[in-house]
């Protein structure tokens, strides 16, 4: 995802709203995955280990335009899997552009260059590549070489036909702030925006070995500021989410900023974390028990720092406190001193694991819908024929 935060009037307009409106719980951002299949396996990857059976599954285009509308947020961010082998991704896109939400397709960008003529462009669609460093690291990251090659080329293409492009990297440990830096001058000069989150330490992801945790995050993103100081890397991302990631702001997570929606229904409680579904977005808003998750309440939560939880808080903290908000913006990041107090991890909750039963369940409505849809064909065929 990566989507300019506050350089939108819009954005800020919206979040006033809610304010003005005294809601306490409100999004920003659809996390849309109209499909989990995907054309990589990366390494870090916790969407693609799925039977195949709900790999096939995708979203409709209707199911899409249907939870843009349900949910309300003014930015789309549709991830996935690869949403460029979504049959139907150029009318889901246009959809949405229609409804005047700002989209952000996160792709791997090996289809995109030939998928190029399915998108117009437009001030509310901008390509959110995924880059995960520079050549050796991303073509590592994505266990496959070549990638990182095929990539640039396409975002080159992708803005020589007028289109608005952003790289998304994940940051693992392992990772040094020297080439982390490298990486973001090559954006400077590629001309693209970027957004940066430590990656989440997903259970079903195959390297297990590499999640930073929020000790090892805040320094290595103080290292990679303190890097960067003079030189001006176009960040698609809050002052105060980067001033967090130095570990300068103590913040609570906002799991409902960034609702997910996918193939199972709307994700209790975010993005990162499949703890249910429910049918409704209202249902996912009034039903989950949000004082359960987080950092020092949920194991499952204790070294997140992603941007989908936190960069909801940021934007939150900057229209409640806008002069350290614009203090973060003319100073900089701080990349020394102090850290902000950690939050406390001896009360969390132990983690529960209901991906199998999930996926159970799934696999059983699947099922069902095949045989229903069978015996519908069946009964219309006796019937022509009677
Ligand atoms: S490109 Fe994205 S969805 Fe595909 S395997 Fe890599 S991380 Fe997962
Ligand atoms: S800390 Fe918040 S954003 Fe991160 S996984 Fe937990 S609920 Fe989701």
């Amino acid at each position: 995802m990566a989507i300019p935060f506050f350089k939108e009037m819009r954005i800020g307009a919206y979040l006033m709203k809610q304010k003005l409106l005294g809601r306490k719980r409100y999004p920003l951002v659809l996390m849309l995955e109209p499909l989990f299949r995907c054309n990589l396996a990366c390494v870090g990857c916790g969407k693609i280990d799925y039977p195949d059976a709900i790999l096939n599954r995708r979203m409709s285009a209707q199911e899409c335009w249907d939870a843009a509308d349900e949910c309300g947020a003014p930015m789309v961010a549709i991830p996935g899997g690869e949403p460029l082998i979504h049959k139907e991704i150029g009318e889901i896109v246009r959809g949405l552009v229609a409804r005047k939400k700002f989209v952000s397709l996160c792709t791997n960008a090996l289809l995109l260059e030939k998928k190029l003529d399915l998108f117009e462009p437009s001030p509310y669609l901008f390509f959110s590549v995924h880059l995960d460093g520079l050549k050796d690291h991303h073509d590592k990251a994505v266990s496959q070489k070549g990638v990182f090659d095929r990539a640039v080329s396409a975002i080159k293409a992708a803005k020589a036909r007028g289109f608005t492009v952003n790289v998304n990297a994940t940051i693992f440990d392992g990772h040094a702030a020297e080439d982390i830096a490298k990486f973001l001058d090559f954006t400077t000069e590629l001309g693209v925006g970027v957004s940066m989150s430590p990656g989440y330490a997903y259970e079903r992801a195959p390297d297990q070995e590499h999640f930073l945790n929020r000790t090892k995050t805040k320094k290595l993103f103080r290292d990679v500021f303190a890097l960067g100081k003079g030189k001006k890397w176009n960040f698609m991302h809050s002052g105060l989410f980067l001033d967090f990631l130095a570990g300068n702001q103590s913040y609570e997570c906002t799991p409902w900023g960034m609702p997910a929606r996918n193939i199972f229904g709307w994700q209790k409680p975010c993005y990162l974390l499949g703890e249910g579904y429910t049918k409704t977005f209202k249902e996912l808003m009034e039903t989950t028990d949000w004082d359960s998750y987080g950092t020092g309440r949920y194991e499952k939560c204790a070294d997140c720092m992603a941007h989908c939880g936190y960069e909801p808080t940021a934007a939150d903290a900057a229209l409640t406190n806008p002069f350290k908000a614009m203090w973060v913006a003319l100073r900089g990041v701080r990349t020394s001193g102090p850290m902000a107090p950690e939050i406390d991890l001896s009360n969390q909750r132990p983690a529960q694991y209901i991906f199998s039963e999930q996926v159970q369940k799934k696999l059983s409505e699947i099922r069902r819908d095949e045989a229903a849809t069978a015996a519908a064909k069946q009964q219309a065929k006796a019937s022509t024929a009677a």
